[in-house]
């Protein structure tokens, strides 16, 4: 049986509204006062991020289809990104904010995203009258969109239970099997200087004529490939500018290894350690047997991929500045979304989980290594002499590097998925294959909250390619007569 939800998200956020009617979202009229929004739209879509603008984008290209867009945030404020708070404090970006999040567990994360005050004033409180004629859409993100859902009575029973909230769907899934890629920086000094740098325009008439020459007759300069090529160690600036930082004309490495390339001698006793894995011992207490099957599942795929020589398993970014950022890009621990018990109205409670499953930490050390190994033997770093200090090469044995990655891990990098997983049911899953939630009428989720497993890259192409799909399924709806 399906049920109707009434849509609590829609009524009691601060928002910014953004309406598409008729023509694409370049005529979109921005709506600032409850009072503009019309009393019902064909779809309501919840969250103006890189899926719902997607999905509106869309939708609007036929001027037949009405959308109203409802944003929590704000646009325009390129600064505004994410704050990271490792335990240690070691590193901390942009003073910048996302999402009002408290997270829990070892990795807290503070996140927080304040709405125009203004904006605030006019809406926070007042019920939107407003209706989806054909259907309602998330896309509020892997953290919110499942909070919506909860807030809504469709999520684990237990918790609805707790929060009292009538129950209107009973679906373990949602906000479970929560992942993001999780980082952390190896850091080093470089001891050498290298040859040529820009010091040599000065030094070396032979190199300065052929750099001459080269803008003269085609105006490109020493970072051309040309010159690059020849002499890779070129430096856009010299240890005499700056002793303790080099910029190496390489600029960024990037390497994406296997498994078996990570770790030679290890990569088989790993993968039969993930193979052998109880999948149960690593999720929360009491998590719902739909889900430890669904986790189990994705253990078997993880296995056969960790063995491939063919799958991108973490990531190494050097940069010249002194610290390569690791990347585990298929990591095995999973997190939870779930209403706060004591503040059930509020933000929701992030717990990321990260290294809950400790294949997570091994894993790692195996990168640690890998970067050692790599930066002090192959390619320009080398010539640069690095000198290892974070971890200090004297950190080397399994436990010890264990130790130190937990202790600076990031347990974010801001790709965060899996919480209304696209699977099947018994398996923990929240949307069927057409995105729509199970075991509700008309209410589908489009963002990057349906994907079941993290991918080896960064998420947004993929999270565009999901919305792609979902427009093109909810054009279908539209077409078809008679849905009211
Ligand atoms: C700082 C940062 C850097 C990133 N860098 C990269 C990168 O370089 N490459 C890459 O591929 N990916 C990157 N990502 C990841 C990428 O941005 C996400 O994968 C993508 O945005 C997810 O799209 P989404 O539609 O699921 O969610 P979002 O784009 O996050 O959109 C969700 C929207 O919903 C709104 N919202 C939340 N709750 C509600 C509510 N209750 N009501 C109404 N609105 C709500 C939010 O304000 C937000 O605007 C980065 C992310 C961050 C934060």
């Amino acid at each position: 049986m399906k049920h109707s939800v009434a849509f609590f998200a829609v009524q009691t956020i601060p928002a910014l509204i953004v309406t598409a009617t008729p023509a694409s979202v370049f005529s979109a009229q921005h709506l600032t006062r409850a009072t503009d929004v019309a009393h019902s739209y064909d779809c309501l879509i919840i969250g103006g991020g890189i899926s719902g603008l997607t999905v509106a984008d869309r939708l609007t290209e036929d001027p037949k289809h009405t959308v109203l867009v409802i944003e929590y945030g704000y646009f325009g404020n390129l600064e505004d990104i994410g704050t990271v708070y490792p335990p240690t404090g070691l590193r901390k970006s942009s003073p910048a904010h996302l999402y009002n999040i408290t997270a829990v567990g070892k990795y807290p994360a503070k996140v927080f995203s304040p709405p125009d005050s203004n904006l605030v004033k006019q809406l926070v409180g007042v019920p939107l009258p407003v209706k989806a004629k054909k259907e309602i859409i998330l896309a509020a993100g892997a953290i919110h969109s499942p909070q919506a859902l909860q807030r809504s009575g469709v999520g684990p029973k237990t918790l609805l239970e707790a929060v009292k909230i009538p129950v209107v769907v009973s679906l373990p899934g949602v906000g479970q099997n929560f992942q993001d890629h999780t980082s952390l920086n190896v850091g080093y000094n470089f001891t050498t200087n290298a040859w040529p740098n820009p010091n040599t325009l000065k030094t070396n008439e032979t190199y300065r004529l052929e750099v001459d020459a080269l803008w003269n007759s085609r105006k490109i300069g020493i970072t051309s490939p040309e010159i690059s090529l020849k002499y890779p160690l070129m430096l856009t600036t010299t240890l005499e500018l700056d002793r303790s930082i080099l910029h190496a004309r390489a600029h960024e490495q990037l390497c994406i290894p296997p498994l078996p390339r990570i770790s030679p001698n290890k990569s088989e006793e790993l993968a039969t350690a993930y193979k052998n894995q109880d999948p149960a011992a690593y999720l929360p207490i009491g998590t719902d047997k739909s889900i430890i099957a669904g986790y189990k599942a994705q253990l078997k795929l993880l296995a056969a991929g960790i063995r491939s020589k063919d799958t991108a398993w973490m990531q190494m970014a050097s940069s010249p500045i002194g610290s390569t950022a690791v990347t585990n890009l298929h990591p095995l621990s999973r997190g939870t979304i779930n209403l706060n018990v004591s503040d059930p109205a509020g933000e929701p409670i992030v717990d990321f989980r990260a290294t809950s499953n400790p294949m997570d930490t091994r894993l790692f050390v195996e990168l640690i290594r890998l970067a050692r190994r790599y930066l002090a033997t192959q390619g320009v770093m080398k010539e640069l002499s690095p000198v290892f200090f974070n971890p200090p090469l004297n950190v080397s044995s399994d436990e010890d590097l264990g130790a130190w990655v937990e202790s600076v891990l990031l347990p974010t990098v801001y790709h965060p998925i899996g919480t209304c997983a696209m699977m099947p049911r018994e398996l923990g899953g929240v949307v069927h294959d057409e995105l729509l939630v199970y075991g509700v009428e008309r209410v589908r989720v489009v963002d990057a909250s349906v994907m079941p497993m993290l991918i080896g890259a960064n998420t947004s192409q993929t999270v565009y390619a999901v919305a792609e799909k979902a427009a093109d399924l909810i054009r279908g709806l539209l077409k078809k007569k008679g849905r009211s």
